[in-house]
């Protein structure tokens, strides 16, 4: 349409790429990973470089462009169109257990059936749905425009009956669903939630969402979870933190110490000398993975505990210790120190 506007072609060019990457599964999910760049070496054709004329010459691009939102030079025959069932989102709360073990878990999805008086039909019995006059039942509203490129047909849903073709007669209308052709009800679903979903995981079950309807598919369920905290473990993706104190005594001496884990106790070392905030980690005795196998790490933070008042007899002894103790932390750990104080003298 702007044939002098460089502007407008480039946002052609960006259309025809949206569509060439939209319309192929594969390209599409290298592009949503890698944006345009891992797309080379693909199929993928790249119009940046291209004129308008290649762009409507060689490919036929727009033909398939139009072709895909139902217009362009297709024939529409078919009566009313069939539409997928509307995705159902639900919360789930899980305790932390059960989010590492992973679930069987019977849900209760609100749902819709079909009217088990009218079957669907919405009116009473005896009576029928009216033919659309707006759309003379076809469910689609055409529009010929005349533009630079030739005749095109502008094809929208009919508005008065939203595309079904029919409309429904005051006062014809089924008595149980009020003509709506459906009743609120609620069915189960067993869902299996799988080892190591984490917070705002969301679990797809397909075909478990609303019906579809005049023979459209279901859509589908999905599942977002929340997992409660837990008490002492906290988590980073499949890695689980565990805080543990420990005392002075076992920092300086070193000891061994029971830890629990997501699956039962472990036994660990603490080396002589350990300091406060070290991190001890337990290769893959974190959470479980849940798209793929293998587990995260475990990580113990080690908080040494200083008491603010001894037992009589740690003090006594400690005492003795620290009189006997003659190693020299400032000349032995810290000579920068050391020569600093002898400067002040
Ligand atoms: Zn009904
Ligand atoms: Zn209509």
């Amino acid at each position: 349409m702007n044939p002098n506007n460089p502007e407008a072609e480039k946002q052609f060019k960006e259309v025809a790429e949206a569509f060439e990457v939209l319309s192929d599964d594969q390209k599409r999910s290298l592009y949503d990973r890698y944006g345009h760049e891992g797309l080379s070496g693909t199929s993928f054709r790249d119009f940046s470089g291209m004129g308008l004329d290649d762009l409507f010459g060689g490919f036929g691009i727009f033909d398939s462009i139009f072709n895909a939102f139902g217009g362009g030079t297709r024939a529409r025959t078919s009566g009313p169109r069939a539409r997928r069932g509307q995705d159902v989102r639900l919360n789930i709360d899980l305790s932390f257990e059960d989010a590492m073990k992973g679930m069987k878990k019977t849900i209760k999805v609100p749902n819709w059936a079909q009217c088990p008086t009218c079957h669907g039909n919405r009116v009473k019995e005896g009576k029928s749905l009216l033919k659309c006059s707006t759309c003379d039942g076809v469910g689609e509203v055409r529009q010929v425009q005349r533009t630079a490129f030739g005749q095109m047909i502008n094809i929208t849903t009919c508005p008065k009956c939203r595309g079904e073709g029919e409309m429904l007669k005051k006062g014809t209308e089924c008595k149980t669903c009020k003509g709506v052709g459906k009743v609120k009800q609620s069915r189960t679903v067993e869902a299996q939630i799988p080892a190591g979903v984490d917070n705002g995981t969301r679990v797809v079950i397909q075909g478990e969402g609303r019906p579809g309807e005049l023979g459209g598919p279901s859509g589908d369920l999905y599942l977002v979870i929340n997992v409660f905290p837990h008490p002492f473990f906290q988590r980073n993706g499949a890695d689980i933190l565990l805080e543990y104190p420990i005392s002075f005594l076992d920092a300086v001496l070193g000891t061994k110490l029971l830890i629990p884990t997501i699956n039962g106790n472990e036994k660990i070392t603490i080396k002589p000398g350990t300091p406060s905030g070290e991190v001890i980690t337990l290769r893959k005795k974190g959470a479980p993975y849940p798209n793929r196998s293998g587990h995260g790490d475990m990580h113990i933070v080690i908080n040494v505990k200083f008491p603010r008042k001894l037992e009589k007899i740690v003090k006594q002894t400690l005492i003795e210790l620290q009189e006997s103790d003659k190693t020299d932390y400032v000349f032995r750990d810290n000579s920068e120190l050391a020569k600093f104080l002898l400067s002040q003298e």
